[in-house]
């Protein structure tokens, strides 16, 4: 008996520019293999597109077939939605990119990933902001909004969002920016991938040459991330800056004998004038004499180092907004970390503010812009009987830093249920968003993601 689908695959074979990968080709294993750890999806086929003709073939064969859909870019979807049992319709081959200097624009294909897009925009002294990871993928991180380095300066990834090119559940391949399509081009800006398949982004450049910033271990007590976090309001907006609350991992640049104690691995970036910078990031030094400073003078692109090969971690996690981080606050992460068995935890704070603060909530699909921190309580695990235990510690913990009223980053959740999509979409957020989902995907063919189903009649 052949499986569901299997003519009509074949027959997508012969239509593609791209590759189609089934189990029994070659390099089917690598394929299905996302970045977290602990997925074991068997996709009937997996589709690397050459462009948004393959991109309406596949998603033509996801309508006909009835077989699930999932879209990947980078593959670091942390609720492990870049992958499915049934179609894979993978983006990372497409990796073309035009750069135009004199506008300070650039068309980009979204199989490209964060530090590829950030290295050739670099080639002309420009870039845009993504996260903190270059091996993520551009689309993932763009739709959902994008909080990185350069999120006080310049505000998320999609305020530097011109228009994208979008396949549209019924195949049909949209322009879209803020003339056309308006309520496409809103729900693109922090939807996730609801509304459709991205090929292509134009994004705004920004002058952006050498930033001063990078990795700052000090150890960390309850005043100490008390002070990192009042440091990190205070400072000027081209700091943005990253601390991450966790025991001292075994890296090169750690002395031996400091391995485990509590520290905050400080990630932190100025994007301006060298010796600005250096006067911006002192007082961060001053917190403590740090376990290891790496901070300097670098080229944007530095910012990502590389990354390990093949590194495929297992987690639980919880992504808050919260309004402050208080004594309490502080008192509670050092005391917890300290208590926690998983083999790697870590209390994530992210400033935010800045420029990202000045749009408007409802102008885009990311609704959070108002909150002061972004906040995420990952724990690490080898062994999934150990998993419910984790999951007590990190909700625990969640539960004890919130300020303010309880939300979720769209890109930072895991398989949670639809009352965490709606934490991420508040009721405005996600009756607009159900809207538009009701004229661009009315059968929810987009739902391997965050979902937001269709709005119904009625
Ligand atoms: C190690 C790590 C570090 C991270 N750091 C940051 C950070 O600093 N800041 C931040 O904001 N986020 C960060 N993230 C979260 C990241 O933004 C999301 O996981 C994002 O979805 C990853 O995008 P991707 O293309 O790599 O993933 P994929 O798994 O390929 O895609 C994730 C989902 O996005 C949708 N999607 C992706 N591309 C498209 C497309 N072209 N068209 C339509 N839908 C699409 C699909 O629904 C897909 O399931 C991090 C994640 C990891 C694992």
């Amino acid at each position: 008996m052949s499986l569901p689908g299997t003519a009509a695959i074949q027959e997508l074979r012969s239509q593609l520019r791209g590759r189609a990968i089934g189990p029994d080709d070659d390099g089917y294993d690598q394929a299905r293999t996302p970045f977290y750890g602990g997925i074991d999806r068997r996709p009937a086929v997996i589709v690397r597109t050459a462009g948004a003709t393959d991109v309406s073939h596949v998603i033509r064969l996801a309508r006909d077939t009835g077989l699930e859909l999932a879209v990947r870019g980078g593959g670091h979807s942390v609720a492990g939605h870049s992958v499915s049992d049934g179609i894979v319709l993978d983006l990372s081959a497409m990796k073309a990119m035009d750069v135009d200097v004199e506008s300070r624009t650039a068309w980009a294909e979204t199989g490209l990933t964060a530090g590829e897009f950030t290295t050739a925009a670099a080639a002309h002294g420009l870039g845009v902001g993504f996260g903190d990871t270059g091996s993520v993928g551009i689309g993932g991180i763009t739709l959902g909004g994008g909080v990185g380095y350069l999120v006080r300066k310049h505000g998320l990834t999609i305020d530097d969002l011109l228009a994208a090119e979008i396949v549209t559940a019924d195949g049909d391949t949209l322009h879209v920016d803020a003339d056309t399509h308006p309520d496409l081009f809103w729900a693109i800006r922090g939807g996730g991938g609801n509304v459709g398949v991205a090929t292509r982004f134009r994004f705004r450049l920004h002058e952006l040459d050498t930033v001063v910033g990078g990795r700052l271990m000090l150890p960390a007590t309850p005043e100490t991330i008390e002070a990192f976090v009042a440091e990190a309001d205070a400072a000027p907006e081209e700091l943005s800056a990253i601390g991450n609350v966790m025991p001292a991992p075994p890296m090169p640049f750690v002395p031996e004998e400091r391995h485990g104690e509590l520290v905050i691995f400080g990630l932190l970036c100025y994007a301006g004038d060298a010796d600005a910078g250096e006067q911006a990031l002192a007082p961060f030094r001053a917190l403590a004499e740090p376990v290891a400073d790496m901070l300097r003078p670098m080229p944007y692109p530095e910012i990502y180092p590389p990354e390990e090969e093949g590194y495929h971690p297992t987690a639980v996690a919880r992504t808050m907004f919260v309004d402050e981080v208080d004594r309490a606050a502080a008192e509670a992460i050092v005391e917890r970390l300290g208590t926690s068995t998983a083999p790697m935890r870590v209390t994530q704070l992210r400033m935010l503010g800045g420029a990202a603060a000045r749009v408007p909530n409802d102008a885009t699909a990311f609704a959070h812009r108002d909150r002061r921190l972004m906040v995420n309580v990952a724990a690490l695990y080898e062994d999934p009987a150990e998993v419910p235990a984790h999951q007590a510690w990190v909700d625990g913990l969640a539960s004890t830093l919130q300020r303010g009223p309880v939300g979720a980053y769209v890109n930072f959740l895991g398989d949670e249920g639809e009352a965490r999509v709606h934490d991420a979409y508040p009721d405005a957020t996600w009756d607009r968003l159900a809207e538009v989902k009701r004229r661009y995907d009315p059968t929810n063919l987009f739902r391997r993601n965050q979902n937001v189903p269709p709005r119904t009649a009625g």
